[in-house]
């Protein structure tokens, strides 16, 4: 038998009170020394320089009149040094005690360079002063947990690894999913050439430059900021032998049609998102409940793709649920994160502003409470928290990838015809039941086809090593991340398989 894990994460947010953390002190002091540096995210190739292609300036979603720093993307002469030069390392070669220590060295990296990152996190992706803690924790935790895990499963039979892995990352969790990705390839002893979200290379080439802090080389880590079309360009590139995507579900699918038809096979792991729900029977007790839909709904402003987007709610307790929900929505603060009683940031563009504004507006028909977005948020992307009531005949919804809540009454004998739409969607993530009954319970968990259940409690936020994280279906092509199997899907040959 395998020795039981003591990995011990620091992401817990149940134990964060931001008012009375030692970090909030020592982020108000440095904080403006760094919210004043225009940051260049631009190529870091293993030899040569990299080309100057094609650079623009990112703003601040909070106030887009904010320039914070300045982007070079990757050219095609760029990719090209960074797959030429990814091919032979002697990294794979090291022994799994070398490979843990250099990520424990960039967990301990990223801990010293906290306030620098959080605060790239706030104003390059509009995060919460508790979100970007919460997410530099997180970073932290994947490596340490890929380093701890991998030492426990593979000191005495190192499996080989794939090769070159190319690493896209979604926006929303712009270090906390960049570094994870990075660190689960790594350790696996892959070299790995990375690419962030064209929205947010700047954090990302900060998280980069710690890895190579800690004696992670250039060849082994390669950072090539860009778009669509660089990551195209990379993951169709023979010299790439593996991808681990994490975006939206139409991007999974345009990556693995694209490797098909280019003729190559190479494994593929994804994870994307779903239209999440949250079923809450008359049992439940409500002010939990609507504590929950709240975080769920809304934080983040509702751009994590485990986000609540349907709330189920039994009729007998609708219209007072609804009411209350109303309510703790007016009391949300909207605006800008730097200020640190605002509950809620930007969306992170004018372009994500516009297509959530136009998503609400094809539902006119249907009754709508939206919040009061405060005169100086003008100056920023940011949505209104919005609450949309669906009747009976209305179909399931599309995903809104934002701040907007869609309710569905239902009667409890309905229970069966719940879940059946929830599992029509054929993509499960994130399910919150809401419910004192054992029964009601069991069989939610036992007919909804989603990655993660969370019982009596909000749907976000799993937590490295104790709460894998992934979607069934079109969610994701498995394993979970932040869980023991991860580090096997980076392995050829990978085995043992995730548990159904
Ligand atoms: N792991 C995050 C959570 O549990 C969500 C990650 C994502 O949005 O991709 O909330």
């Amino acid at each position: 038998a395998k020795p039981h894990k003591l990995f011990a994460p620091r992401n817990n947010t149940a134990c964060l009170d931001v008012s009375h953390t030692p970090d909030l002190k020592h982020f108000q002091e440095k904080h403006a020394e760094f919210a004043h540096h225009s940051i260049i995210a631009m190529p870091m190739i293993g030899h040569g320089l990299p080309e100057l292609y094609k650079h623009r300036t990112a703003q601040n979603p909070a106030d887009t009149r904010l320039n914070i720093g300045l982007i070079n993307e990757a050219g095609l002469a760029d990719i090209e040094k960074a797959l030429s030069c990814a091919a032979h390392t002697q990294w794979e070669r090291n022994c799994i005690n070398h490979r843990a220590q250099l990520l424990e060295k960039t967990a301990d990296i990223f801990a010293a360079r906290r306030v620098e990152l959080i605060s790239t996190l706030m104003s390059e992706a509009g995060k919460s002063f508790t979100n970007a803690q919460n997410e530099m924790h997180e970073a932290i935790d994947f490596c340490r947990y890929y380093a701890q895990e991998a030492q426990i499963q593979w000191q005495h039979d190192l499996p080989e690894p794939i090769g070159v892995i190319v690493t896209i990352s979604p926006w929303n969790f712009p270090l906390a999913i960049f570094v994870g990705q990075i660190a689960c390839a790594l350790i696996a002893g892959n070299r790995v050439i990375a690419k962030p979200a064209e929205e947010t290379p700047l954090i990302a080439m900060l998280a980069t430059r710690c890895f190579y802090e800690a004696g992670i080389s250039r060849q082994i880590l390669q950072f090539i900021p860009g778009g669509s079309a660089a990551g195209a360009a990379l993951v169709l590139d023979r010299r790439c032998d593996g991808v681990l995507f994490t975006g939206s579900h139409a991007s999974a699918v345009k990556i693995a049609t694209e490797i098909n038809q280019s003729g190559q096979t190479k494994p593929l792991i994804s994870e994307t998102s779903s239209v999440n729900c949250m079923v809450v029977d008359s049992t439940a007790h409500i002010d939990h409940a609507c504590k929950d839909v709240i975080s769920s709904a809304f934080d983040s402003a509702g751009q994590r793709c485990s986000a609540l987007r349907v709330l189920y709610l039994q009729e007998e307790i609708a219209t007072n649920t609804v009411a209350r929900i109303k309510q703790a929505m007016a009391e949300l603060n909207i605006g800008n994160p730097v200020q640190l009683a605002n509950d809620i940031g930007p969306v992170i563009s004018s372009a994500a502003q516009r297509k959530i504004k136009t998503a609400i507006e094809q539902y006119h028909h249907c009754p709508i409470y939206q919040t009061h977005l405060p005169p100086e948020t003008h100056h920023g992307s940011y949505i209104a928290p919005t609450l949309i009531e669906l009747d009976d005949e209305a179909a399931f919804p599309d995903e809104i990838f934002g701040p907007v809540l869609f309710i569905k009454r239902f009667k409890i004998q309905q229970l069966k015809q719940v879940v059946q739409q929830i599992n029509q969607q054929q993509s499960g993530l994130t399910l919150s039941i809401h419910s004192r009954l054992r029964a009601t319970q069991d069989y939610i968990v036992q007919h909804a086809r989603v990655g993660n259940f969370y019982i009596n409690r909000n749907q976000i936020g799993a937590i490295v090593g104790c709460q894998p994280f992934g979607g069934t279906g079109k969610a994701g092509s498995g394993p979970k991340v932040g869980g023991p199997w991860s580090i096997w899907a980076c392995c050829k040959n990978a085995d043992p398989c995730e548990p159904h």
